[in-house]
């Protein structure tokens, strides 16, 4: 902590709102003791992104096809889809996403005829096709921009090769721009009921800077549209954007909450080569960690003042808000993931696909494209639902006690105590805290 540390905090706090608690800010902050230091956060990582593939993608195949069979068919299954395509790149975006330069509707096609494919390819593996759905989740890039078309075929796809009953969350992640009266109404026919919108910020100067063409009057009629239609609706905000205040995070979020939406997922911006080009944008003092953790902390403090619950270390829910793409882990089901870079799991073995060309150059009447997978350790296997229970934000000690020994439990809790990573709360169970959420990273690392 710099020494003139508390000068630092009542400075970026100096014009936010009253109900910012800084006091509770500072004591979080202070508590922080090595290993944690603000400036080294790093993001939770599946296993595939912790070690490399052991199987390529045809021996992946074949293992996770062997692993299909010994599952039980009544354990539950969701499934993930993602589809690269934008109108245009963003120029904050780090997702696996791009615009269609040519041939769109060809390109569409191409990509939804290989989805569905590769759903009906899967529908035959084991007894993968009497598992009941519990969500179909699609991902990108902005899902609809594929067209009413071809988005149709692969929602047929689904319904027809696998389990995916009335009973079903079908979600779909959008930008507001591609939420208009036309796609509301296909959604609402196709019976999607959860939509998440990627909002990031309401503050117009910011939306300009990322490239957003829609004005926050623009996105928040659509919201309010979208919620008059019955839909869960939840929004991405990301902080720490170029020149973005506490205030107008605080006030993004205040005015989203009182527009009716159901949750709330907070992102830092992450740096890669994909938007890279950004950091121009945060000027000589380039991007401060510093600023984004206290960010975190009164968002965290906003948030559970207007009534949401922290479902996900970065998610936050009203009760209407299931999120059950995000949650699939905590119910023990699996992971059937299409398309380009998705990646799913089946028992303890993992799975992803490759990038776009590869991906649509590979899948075939008998191989889904995969790039490649490998099967978690029995160590990485025992600890795995202790990573679950940190992300879910929720830890019960009893289950640390039971994996890791009453000794090694009692002094990890006794660190994540007194960092304030974590705090009581009822039936044995531990909340992370805004500071967990933070180093929730670091934390699944200390228990690998
Ligand atoms: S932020 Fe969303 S709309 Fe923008 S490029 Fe990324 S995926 Fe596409």
């Amino acid at each position: 902590m710099p020494e003139d540390g508390r000068q630092v905090l009542e400075q970026f706090f100096h014009s936010a709102p009253s109900s910012v608690d800084i006091e509770a800010i500072w004591r979080d902050w202070q508590a922080l003791q090595p290993p944690y230091e603000v400036t080294r956060r790093r993001p939770p990582l599946p296993v595939w992104a912790r070690r490399s593939f052991t199987e390529t993608g045809d021996q992946a195949w074949e293992a996770v096809q062997q692993e299909l069979a010994a599952i039980d068919p009544h354990k539950g299954v969701c499934v993930y889809v993602h589809i690269p395509f934008c109108a245009e790149k963003c120029t904050f975006c780090d997702c696996y996403s791009f615009r269609l330069r040519s041939n769109h509707q060809q390109q569409a096609q191409a990509y939804s005829a290989a989805l569905e494919k590769e759903t009906w390819l899967w529908s035959r593996a084991g007894r993968l096709n009497e598992r009941q759905v519990s969500t179909v989740h699609f991902g990108g890039g902005t899902p609809l921009f594929i067209g009413a078309k071809a988005f149709g075929h692969i929602v047929e796809a689904i319904s027809v090769s696998l389990n995916a009953g009335p009973a079903v969350e079908w979600a779909l992640e959008t930008t507001s721009s591609a939420l208009d009266e036309p796609g509301l109404d296909l959604l609402e026919q196709m019976g999607f009921t959860r939509i998440h919108v990627g909002v990031q910020s309401l503050a117009d100067p910011l939306r300009l800077l990322l490239k957003r063409s829609e004005p926050a009057q623009v996105v928040l009629e659509k919201i309010r549209r979208t919620i008059n239609r019955k839909q869960v609706v939840s929004v991405d905000l990301i902080y720490g954007l170029p020149q973005q205040t506490p205030e107008s995070l605080i006030e993004d979020m205040r005015v989203l909450a009182a527009n009716g939406v159901d949750g709330f997922s907070l992102y830092p911006l992450q740096i890669s080569s994909r938007n890279r080009a950004i950091l121009k944008d945060y000027g000589s003092q380039g991007k401060n960690l510093l600023h984004e953790y206290f960010m975190l902390q009164a968002a965290e403090q906003v948030l559970r003042e207007l009534g949401y619950r922290k479902t996900l270390f970065n998610h936050y829910a009203r009760e209407k808000d299931t999120n059950l793409y995000f949650t699939f882990p905590e119910r023990g089901e699996d992971c059937l993931a299409l398309g380009t870079i998705a990646d799913g799991v089946f028992g303890s073995y993992h799975y992803r696909h490759p990038e776009y060309r590869e991906y649509l150059s590979g899948v075939s009447d008998s191989f889904p494209g995969l790039q490649g997978g490998l099967r978690r350790s029995a160590q990485e296997d025992r600890l795995q639902p202790l990573e679950v229970l940190i992300l879910s934000g929720r830890l019960r000690k009893e289950d640390f006690d039971r994996t890791l020994g009453l000794q090694r439990t009692a002094a990890l809790f006794q660190q994540w105590l007194e960092a304030a990573l974590i705090h009581p709360a009822q039936g044995g169970e531990y909340l992370l805290t805004a500071s967990g959420s933070w180093f929730a990273g670091a934390m699944m690392e200390q228990i690998l």
